[in-house]
């Protein structure tokens, strides 16, 4: 059942419903709305029980108002019991909806008492009762709310949700965000008067809502692929009097390679010629499936020219966002992503930012990608001059030294010396970065899923034809693979494009093309992000190649190589390290934590690893043969001279292709 059937029929707000739910410790999967059979069972049964606690003390409200005397300072809860003239259940009841953790047998104090028959609508009287108590009274209730808001939250408190639109071209996805920016109230105030920043955030039934004002999926991957995964919630937008198109299906599987919930709008429902029924059966053959047809996917008819439907629009992201439990810190040097930036002939280098935590304040020095600044002014979507910004709230923002690239992190420092020290360390990860980009070749397949930086493989697919496709499809299915699923991320006919390229970088993936090209930008940018594009016109030729980089990983990935022959020449005892055997290189190389044969009259007496290499006082990392060098091994102390050593490096099996 969904939880917005279940709060109608419980007559309270799906919001309401969730925060209930929450209460009582049930977990809703995220980003669904659909509650289990036995989730729900338990909130009927948990909500039931608390309108009986509500019904007894709605009673104890009506109840006629009496009074009793209370001449000690502290009482046990079954004796105001007594003295109150009631049941236990009818006064246990009010104390736990007070929250008060006390048993039958618990001492409370006059002021607990009284507050305790305030709400029985008996008047307590103490002798010593003064408006200082109930000042105390106050505050202790008070101090308790707070600490057991403080257990609660360590610091971190619900930050709005960040809605991306997408979808096909003309199927209305700016039309719906300008539409839904003119529901803020404050934006009406303006006139309307607005301006593209990259992002705006509105005000709806008193919650914050940040819309990327960026659509489509091309700026949602490119933003992905550069580490900054910012978008909570997608709205894929689908007109209904034209269904699913190619670009539908792109976004679709960009959403779904980046795990992002997705609301469903179908949209231009003003229009005479429309089906929303095909549209929701041509998305089931996507995997989205309508929560009226027992699917977990929130689709919403809207028309955002005339307006329809927005509002439910809006209430569903709020109520995704809910179960999304959405959360910052509000504290500490603020931190935020650059979303857009562009360098104006004005105002120097500007950028869009949005904030992931703390507030970002007018004055702030930070660091930006590798380049720094200080924040000189910052102005929203209506440009209104802001002094600060908290988490999920966006801002172009001026007083940068160089334009950053969107998809860099801002950090506040509060020193010259610690913007000095990331600076560096920035640098340091930037070069490391560049080198070892997350990257997947059909090659380096095996040693990555070894290291472990693999778990899956990815897959892109772009043929020439529709009947291709499927049948490629179809069979790498049918590959079998154990530890490493293959993910086809998308799957479509065309030239291979930028999009698909982002989506690989972003997603780790491999592109895959049959019979098709690659556009020059697509080129150039796989290049730069090293992402590999494999390109096939026979079939059984590339199932053939990823089944070997498959079944590579389930072979011994690293053999022993010999790389070189040591003989030792002369022993050195030393007290601390024993002996260190002076020898001769005599082949190859020898070298630092390599393995090691030791043979002695022609037999294999033992394996052991070098632990030390020196030549004549320094440590060395390799001596090549026709040298001599000093050698202390692992656990291995009675070397002789004559003695042989093999050497041998660990080396990855090299592939058959
Ligand atoms: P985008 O390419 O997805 O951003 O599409 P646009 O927002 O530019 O809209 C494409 C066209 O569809 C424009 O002419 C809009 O006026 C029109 N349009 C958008 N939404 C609606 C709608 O709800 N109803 C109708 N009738 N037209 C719409």
């Amino acid at each position: 059942m969904k939880v917005q059937d279940l709060a109608k029929e419980l007559k309270i707000t799906p919001r309401e419903l969730l925060k209930f739910i929450r209460d009582i410790n049930i977990k809703v999967k995220s980003g669904s709305t659909r509650l289990s059979a036995s989730a729900e069972g338990r909130i009927r049964q948990q909500y039931s029980h608390r309108l009986q606690i509500q019904e007894k003390s709605k009673a104890n409200e009506n109840r006629e108002p009496t009074s009793i005397v209370l001449s000690k300072k502290t009482i046990k809860v079954n004796e105001l019991v007594t003295l109150f003239n009631l049941s236990i259940p009818e006064v246990m009841s009010v104390i736990l909806k007070k929250g008060f953790l006390l048993s039958v047998n618990s001492d409370i104090d006059q002021e607990t008492a009284i507050d305790i028959g305030k709400a029985l609508n008996i008047e307590v009287i103490t002798e010593d009762t003064t408006v200082e108590d109930e000042i105390g009274l106050k505050t202790k209730i008070m101090e308790l709310d707070n600490l057991s808001s403080n257990e609660k939250n360590i610091d971190l408190k619900t930050r709005p949700p960040i809605i991306t639109v997408m979808g096909h071209v003309d199927h209305g996805k700016t039309q719906l965000l300008d539409t839904i920016r003119k529901t803020d109230t404050i934006t009406k105030e303006f006139g309307g008067i607005t301006q593209h920043i990259g992002a705006y955030q509105i005000q709806h039934n008193n919650n914050k809502l940040t819309f990327l004002d960026t659509p489509g999926h091309e700026a949602f991957t490119m933003l992905r692929a550069r580490g900054a995964q910012i978008t909570d919630i997608a709205i894929l937008v689908i007109a209904a009097d034209d269904g699913v198109k190619p670009q539908t299906i792109e976004a679709i599987d960009h959403i779904k390679a980046a795990d992002v919930p997705i609301i469903v709008a179908i949209n231009k429902i003003d229009k005479k010629d429309t089906d929303i029924n095909r549209v929701q059966q041509e998305l089931s053959q996507h995997n989205l499936i309508s929560e009226e047809f027992g699917g977990d996917t929130i689709m919403v008819p809207v028309s955002a020219k005339t307006g329809e439907g927005i509002d439910n629009l809006l209430e569903m992201i709020e109520l995704l966002a809910e179960t999304l439990e959405l959360k910052a810190s509000f504290n500490g040097l603020a931190k935020a992503v650059v979303i857009e930036s562009h360098l104006s002939k004005q105002r120097g280098p500007v950028a869009t930012v949005l904030v992931k935590k703390g507030f970002l304040t007018i004055g702030n020095p930070f660091i930006v990608g590798l380049t720094s600044g200080k924040v000189r002014a910052m102005h929203n979507d209506i440009g209104t001059l802001l002094k600060k910004i908290g988490p999920g709230e966006p801002a172009e923002i001026i007083g940068i030294e160089t334009v950053p690239d969107p998809g860099s992190i801002l950090e506040v420092v509060n020193s010259e010396q610690a913007l000095q020290s990331l600076i560096k360390q920035r640098n340091n990860k930037d070069s490391h970065v560049k080198n070892h980009k997350q990257t997947i070749s059909l090659e380096s397949l095996a040693s990555q899923i070894n290291h472990g930086d693999l778990r899956q493989l990815n897959l892109v697919i772009k043929t020439d034809v529709h009947g291709s496709l499927e049948a490629i499809q179809n069979s790498i299915n049918k590959i079998e693979f154990q530890d490493v699923p293959i993910r086809i991320l998308h799957a479509s006919t065309g030239i291979i494009n930028e999009s698909d390229v982002m989506l690989a970088k972003a997603s780790a993936a491999l592109i895959i093309g049959f019979g098709v090209s690659i556009s020059s930008e697509a080129k150039a940018i796989a290049k730069e992000g090293k992402v590999e594009i494999k390109l096939y016109s026979i079939i059984y030729e590339m199932l053939e190649d990823i089944e070997k980089a498959i079944k590579g990983l389930y072979r011994q990935e690293f053999e022993d190589v010999e790389i070189g022959q040591v003989e030792v020449r002369q022993l050195f005892k030393f007290s601390k390290v024993g002996a260190i055997a002076g020898s001769y290189v005599t082949e190859g190389k020898v070298k630092r934590n390599a393995s090691v044969k030791v043979l002695r009259e022609g037999k294999e007496i033992a394996q052991s690893s070098i632990t030390s290499l020196k030549r004549f006082q320094d440590d060395i990392k390799e001596v090549n043969s026709g040298f001599e060098c000093g050698i202390v091994l692992e656990s291995f102390n009675t070397l002789k001279e004559k003695d042989i050593l093999i050497v041998f490096e660990k080396l990855e099996k090299k592939q058959n292709h």
